[in-house]
C-alpha cells in the first residue's frame, strides 16, 4: 500500500526546501498544500510569535471513517540544524546523502514524509481509521520549543507516536531530563606585561573549574557537558570576564540534580580561590576584589518514561510483529519533541525512521527502512481502530 517512489519523490522534495529553526514556514506551507489535496483540516497555533520564528506549528486534522475509534496523533519536526541551506540530496545505492557541504535534513524530514505517505496510502486504499491529529512543529533543534509551547487544547488524541529517531529497528521509549548551564565568570582586567599582580585571570578560574569536573558519560543514564567557552579579549589583556555553557542530562533526577550540583560546585570552589588587593591610593590597607561567578540554571526538559503496556508500545509492537519483522524497545540519550508531549499528557514513543550520522554532513537515510517505518505507522493506524475509544 505504501508508493515508495511517491515516499521517496516527497522526502526528496522537502529535503530542498530550506527550514533552519525559526524559519519553517516555506516547508510549513508546502505540507499545508499536501494535507489539504487530501482532505485534511490545517491550522498553525501561536507558537511561533512566542520564540521569535516565522510560523507556527501546523496542526493537521484528518476525520476518520471509524469514528468511534480513538483518535492517533502523529508527529515529526519541521526544522533542521545547519549547514541546511540549498541541500542537494541524491539517491545512491538505496540510500539518500547530500552531496557532503550540508546535513541532509532527513532529520526530520523522513519523519514529516513517513506520516504524509501513512496518511495518503490510508485515504487512497480506504484503510480503517480513526481521527488522526497531526502536529508538525517547528525549533525541535534548539531546545524543543515547537512542542513546549504547543496548543495542546487543539488536540483529543492520548496516544501517538513521534517520528523522529535513527532506526525503525528500535522504539525509543525513555529519553532523559536536560539542565542548561551558563556560568558566567567575572575577574579583573589588568595589562598582561606591566602589571598582571593586579589582574584576575577569568579564563585561569574557569579552567580550574571545569578540570575539576566529571564531564561525559556520568553514568549508564547520565551524561554532561561543556560545550561553548567564550572570553577574552587580547594576549596582552588579563582577562576579566569569561562565559561557560553546558548540560547535563539524566534518565534519574537525583542523579541529574547531584551532576548538576556538582559543576556549579567546581565553578563556585575556583572562584573562591581568586583575589587580589591593589594598593591604589584609596586607603592604606588597598582594596580587595573577589572573583565572582553569575549561574543560570534552566530545565530544558523533562524526562519520558513510557509504560510498556501503553498504547503506543502495544500498538507498534503488534503491527511489527504482523508485518514480520522485529523491533526492540530502546532507551535514548536524547530529547525529542515525545518529552513534552508526554508531560502534556499524549502518550507517545519514537519511532525511527531510517535516519543516520545526523547533524553531521555525512547524514543519510536507508530507504528500506524508511519505507518500513511507514508501513508500521500505517498498520498501527489499522489496529487502533479495533481499541475500544
Ligand atoms: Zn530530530
Amino acid at each position: 500500500m505504501i508508493d515508495k517512489e511517491r515516499m521517496t519523490e516527497h522526502v526528496m522534495d522537502i529535503i530542498k526546501i530550506d527550514s533552519l529553526s525559526r524559519k519553517e514556514k516555506d516547508v510549513a506551507l508546502k505540507l499545508q498544500k499536501d494535507m489539504e489535496e487530501i482532505g485534511a483540516e490545517c491550522f498553525y497555533d501561536d507558537a511561533g510569535e512566542k520564540v521569535n520564528g516565522n510560523v507556527g506549528n501546523l496542526i493537521v486534522k484528518l476525520e476518520g471513517n471509524k469514528p468511534d475509534a480513538p483518535p492517533f496523533f502523529l508527529s515529526a519536526h519541521m526544522d533542521t540544524v545547519g549547514p541546511g541551506e540549498g541541500i542537494k540530496p541524491r539517491i545512491e545505492d538505496g540510500i539518500i546523502k547530500s552531496d557532503g557541504t550540508t546535513i541532509l535534513g532527513s532529520d526530520d524530514k523522513s519523519g514529516i514524509a513517513v506520516i504524509v505517505e501513512t496518511i495518503r496510502a490510508i485515504k487512497e486504499n480506504g484503510v480503517a481509521h480513526g481521527d488522526i491529529e497531526i502536529a508538525f512543529t517547528i525549533c525541535e533543534e534548539i531546545g524543543l520549543l515547537g512542542s513546549k509551547h504547543i496548543d495542546m487544547s487543539k488536540f483529543r488524541a492520548r496516544h501517538g507516536i513521534v517520528l523522529d529517531s535513527s532506526t525503525p529497528d528500535r522504539l525509543v521509549l525513555r529519553c532523559p531530563s536536560a539542565d542548561h548551564l551558563e556560568f558566567t565568570v567575572h575577574g579583573l582586567e589588568a595589562h598582561a606585561g606591566l602589571c598582571p599582580e593586579n589582574g584576575i585571570s577569568a579564563i585561569q578560574i574557569t579552567s580550574e573549574a571545569i578540570s575539576n569536573m566529571r564531564l561525559g558519560r556520568i553514568d549508564d543514564y547520565t551524561t554532561a557537558n561543556i560545550g561553548v567557552i567564550s572570553g577574552g579579549r587580547a594576549t596582552n589583556i588579563i582577562p576579566n570576564q569569561v562565559r561557560v555553557v553546558g548540560e547535563a542530562r539524566s534518565h534519574d533526577e537525583e542523579t541529574l540534580k547531584e551532576q548538576v550540583n556538582h559543576m556549579r560546585k567546581c565553578f563556585h570552589e575556583a572562584v573562591s580561590n581568586y583575589e587580589v588587593t591593589l594598593h591604589d591610593g584609596l586607603s592604606a590597607e588597598g582594596t580587595t576584589y573577589v572573583a565572582k561567578l553569575d549561574e543560570i540554571i534552566e530545565r530544558s526538559y523533562d524526562r519520558m518514561d513510557v509504560d510498556i503496556k501503553s498504547l503506543p508500545v502495544v500498538l507498534v509492537e503488534a503491527a511489527v510483529k504482523n508485518l514480520g519483522y522485529t523491533i526492540k524497545r530502546h532507551t535514548s540519550g536524547g530529547g525529542c519533541d515525545a518529552n513534552y508531549f508526554n508531560k502534556f499528557g499524549i502518550e507517545c514513543a519514537n519511532l525511527g525512521t531510517g535516519m543516520y550520522d545526523l547533524h553531521t554532513v555525512n547524514e543519510y537515510l536507508v530507504l528500506e527502512e524508511f519505507y518500513r517505518s511507514a508501513e508500521i505507522m500505517l498498520e498501527a493506524i489499522r489496529l487502533n481502530t479495533k481499541i475500544p475509544s
